[in-house]
């Protein structure tokens, strides 16, 4: 077989992740890699450093990139704050509070479990009587933005619920960060992580994480060693710290680097309000475009994300067969449910770059001639029309 460089397709990406990349942070990625201990590059890490503090509204000094994907921003998060026998109060709404549950398991941690239906909010309530039954919890985790159903959970309220009985708290901002308001210094949030392929639009494998000086006590005062090597934030700190004189510990992926700092100078020259708003827009054009269609979405207005639409699938639609159309005739991906959703959902992203005019009007337009093959009755051209409306 004769194998020759690859050339991706040109795809538009409307699903959970990754997201559209800019044209102005594929150029960044292409630029010439340097030592990872350079002057010039460190000047970059301090940077982003500061760019990070500013997406994440934090004055945190331990804010820094995980090199790894935002599921290893997670681990560094639980590794990092979790100890055998520490009671963690995890709040499961959807895919991703699951796997936070396993990471306390693993770390030996006992996980107080509060559940909630996917496509719902974290139920305060809930949280508040778990906090009442159980003595010495130790941290607070729950999503902010739940990619698996489209649902943004009250984070202040949680966070003060979990200062308010001494606890930590622990949120996944993966596809929140950028898309929608959040207030690490303002909310009190002690550990964060996100993610660069959501509403950040860099390519995947790079995590934001962020520990507040509270979690930083924590994890120098631990009675166990950080079973981990790698996510150890007492060594990786010799590296990201400032002041100190910077001492090897992992090679950064240099490159990836300089996406996250185009991507999060992209953020900060547009401004955090500004792209939230436009997030914002988008989404009710989009709304407005699917709803024309017939077709509704899964969650509530009031805890509706933005950046994260859960369409409910019509009866008698083959739904595969629709985002292989989408795929193969416009070029276009959107994502299919998960978990407790799968079958019953599509998930379309509205996320950083990819939130445009453009991807409202593609997507819809793709969708409305996809249904038409599968035999809906729709009037052709009235949710491009409702969309546009929206967006004059
Ligand atoms: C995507 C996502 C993750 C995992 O990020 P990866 O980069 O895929 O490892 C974690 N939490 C949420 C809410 C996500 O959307």
């Amino acid at each position: 077989m004769m194998i020759s460089s690859f050339h991706p397709p040109e795809r538009t990406l409307m699903g959970p992740g990754p997201s559209d990349v800019s044209p102005r942070v594929l150029a960044a990625l292409a630029r010439p890699t340097i030592g990872h201990l350079d002057p010039e590059f460190i000047r970059m890490m301090d940077e982003i450093k500061q760019l990070l503090q500013y997406a994440f509204n934090t004055q945190n000094e331990l804010t820094m990139p995980v090199s790894a994907p935002g599921s290893a921003g997670m681990e560094a998060c639980f590794v990092n704050l979790v100890e055998p026998g520490d009671k963690v109060i995890v709040c499961q709404n959807g895919v991703f509070g699951g796997r936070m549950a396993e990471n306390v398991r693993r770390f030996g941690g006992e996980v107080i479990l509060v559940e909630d239906e996917w496509g719902q909010p974290v139920d305060l309530n809930k949280v508040e009587s778990a906090f009442k039954a159980n003595n010495g919890v130790k941290a607070l985790a729950f999503v902010h933005a739940e990619t698996s159903t489209g649902v943004r959970s009250d984070a202040a309220a949680l966070a003060k619920l979990a200062r308010d009985n001494g606890a930590l708290t622990i949120m996944d901002a993966v596809t929140s960060l950028g898309g929608i308001e959040v207030d690490l210094d303002g909310w009190g949030i002690d550990a964060v992580y996100s993610g660069t392929q959501k509403c950040l639009s860099a390519p995947p494998g790079i995590s934001p994480v962020s520990f507040s000086e509270r979690a930083v006590a924590q994890v120098r005062d631990r009675q166990s060693t950080v079973p981990s090597w790698f996510l150890d934030k007492n060594l990786v700190m010799g590296y990201w710290g400032e002041g100190t004189k910077r001492a090897y510990h992992h090679t950064a992926p240099v490159n990836a680097l300089y996406a996250l700092h185009e991507s999060l100078l992209m953020l900060k020259q547009e401004g955090l309000e500004q792209a939230w708003a436009r997030h914002d827009h988008y989404h009710q054009a989009l709304k407005a475009g699917l709803e024309a269609m017939g077709l509704s979405l899964l969650v509530d207005e009031a805890y509706r994300l933005p950046q994260l639409n859960t369409v409910t699938i019509p009866d008698g639609v083959d739904e595969a067969r629709v985002r292989s159309r989408l795929l193969s005739q416009y070029s276009l991906e959107i994502g299919a449910g998960l978990g407790a959703l799968a079958g019953k959902v599509w998930r379309i992203g509205l996320m950083g770059h990819g939130c445009n005019s453009r991807n409202v009007l593609l997507c819809l337009g793709a969708l409305e001639s996809a249904l038409i093959a599968e035999g809906v009755k729709l009037e052709s051209g009235a949710a491009t029309a409702a969309a546009a409306a929206v967006m004059a």
